[in-house]
């Protein structure tokens, strides 16, 4: 059972409702990735914990299928159900900074980037993605992968409490103390528990300073960097993220290093042991700077598909392989380890801490007619490095279905998961995510 500090259920005529035809609607129900185009039959538009226990209430009545939208960053656009009710988060943005104890209060509809500016005006942080306008609903839930992450864990390890509203409706804390199963599984088990409407997170004095370091190679002669440059990482300082992109025959190697700069541009010249590469940059930036740099090339307005793997190590075939990627599909490569890796496996939902390197290969493009091909192109890319694979991130995952999310979780974490959602969410009303399905469903 799940204790509930309440019961909350507004006034259903007080909810703020788009429906079709309203001019907000199709902005509301617009999400990053320019495939996902469905009509929900109500957006539902959160301001406050009632009024998403309201939404839930409102749809379980009317039997309509549920759509919980933070970030919108979903890749086969999860918060929005063709025909049913749309929990609109994005109201709900706020950011609440205790300098003094370190710690953030954020609401569930918030971005990133909204994190990222409220904690840095203090010069902390905690670990949070790549892309400012990502939803911290999901990144967080599903994990939460980030510069700051080799340092300092994963998003979903600084996560000190939650606040959620299940599937009954009611308003539950969920912390090491409070609902500890619940809190296990929203740290990794992505939104399958419930709404969450606000994370507590702990921040870290990270300064406000970045380098990050690029070195270009063609990737016909990338085969010798790229192995040297995976030697590298395994014994790499935790300040040091190290990325790979292949794209259009170029492969780019290097590291995103957060700290003192003069120590990120010291430790670049480890990799001169990568030889001479066709250009090489090294730049130093701020924080909110490295934080907001591929907010353009991953922005929205364009289609998109991927796929991913972990690769528990990366062996001189599976670099063959990456390198072998077809080249109109980004390969990107962004490596694990360091605080990640302290954890132990068993502590949270979120699962495959021993990973070496995520792997996402992504296609964009614009023209629907090209639809078939580009989705084939990034599926063949991914199927060749499948046999070096060790599973595959829950938060990269898109329609790859109950395969997916076994590949995602062991065996037993699994049974895990089913157990708790058994007890939260036994009608598997909270099921467009990667779904953990209730034993009665199956
Ligand atoms: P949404 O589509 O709004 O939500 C995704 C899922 O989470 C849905 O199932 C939704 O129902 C559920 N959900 C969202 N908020 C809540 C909530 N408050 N309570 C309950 N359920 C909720 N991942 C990383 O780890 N690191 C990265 O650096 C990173 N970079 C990315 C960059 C881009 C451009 C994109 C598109 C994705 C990136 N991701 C990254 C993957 C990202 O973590 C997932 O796509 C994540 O699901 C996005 O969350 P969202 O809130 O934006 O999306």
């Amino acid at each position: 059972m799940v204790d509930s500090r309440s019961t909350q259920r507004n006034d259903v005529s007080a909810l703020e409702i788009l429906r079709p035809g309203h001019v907000e609607y199709d902005r509301a129900r617009k999400v990053w990735n320019a495939m996902v185009d469905r009509r929900p039959a109500l957006i539902v538009r959160c301001r406050e914990t009632g009024d998403v226990a309201a939404a839930i209430a409102l749809a379980r009545s009317e039997d309509l299928e549920i759509g919980v939208r933070c970030g919108g960053h979903s890749v086969v656009g999860h918060a929005v159900p063709e025909g049913g009710l749309m929990i609109d988060l994005t109201p709900m943005k706020r950011v609440r900074v205790d300098p003094e104890r370190r710690r953030a209060w954020v609401q569930g509809g918030a971005l990133l980037g909204e994190l990222d500016t409220a904690a840095q005006a203090h010069g902390l942080a905690t670990t949070a993605g790549n892309v400012s306008h990502t939803g911290v609903g999901g990144l967080t839930l599903g994990g939460g992968m980030g510069w700051l992450a080799r340092e300092h864990g994963l998003a979903c390890d600084n996560v000190l409490s939650c606040e959620v509203v299940t599937a009954a409706g009611d308003v539950v804390r969920a912390s090491a103390d409070e609902n500890p199963e619940l809190f296990w599984g929203l740290r990794g088990g992505g939104g399958n528990f419930g709404v969450v409407t606000e994370f507590e997170f702990r921040l870290h004095a990270t300064g406000t300073r970045a380098v990050s370091v690029e070195l270009d190679f063609p990737v016909a002669e990338a085969a010798f960097p790229m192995a040297r440059w995976r030697d590298l990482a395994a014994d790499a300082p935790r300040a040091a993220t190290y990325t790979a992109t292949i794209l259009d025959g170029v492969a780019t190697l290097g590291f995103v290093w957060v700290g003192a700069p003069e120590a990120g541009e010291e430790h670049a010249r480890e990799l001169t042991a990568l030889g001479r590469p066709a250009a090489r940059r090294v730049g130093e930036l701020s924080y909110l700077e490295l934080q907001r740099r591929d907010d353009t090339p991953q922005g929205h307005e364009v289609r998109r598909y991927w796929k991913g793997h972990y690769f528990r190590d990366l062996g001189d075939d599976a670099i063959e392989a990456l390198l072998g990627h077809d080249p109109s599909v980004a390969a990107s490569l962004q490596a694990y380890g360091g605080a990640i890796a302290d954890v132990p496996d068993e502590a949270t939902a979120f699962s495959q801490r021993q990973t070496a390197f995520e792997y996402v290969g992504a296609a964009r493009w614009t023209d629907p007619t090209q639809d078939e091909a580009r989705i084939a192109a990034a599926r063949a890319s991914a199927a060749r490095l499948e046999p070096f694979a060790s599973g595959a991130y829950v938060n990269v995952l898109g329609d790859d279905g109950t395969a997916g999310v076994r590949r995602a979780y062991s065996a037993a974490k699994l049974a895990r998961l089913t157990a708790l959602k058994d007890t939260v969410d036994p009608d598997n009303v909270f099921h467009l995510n990667q779904n953990i399905v209730p034993s009665r469903a199956r």
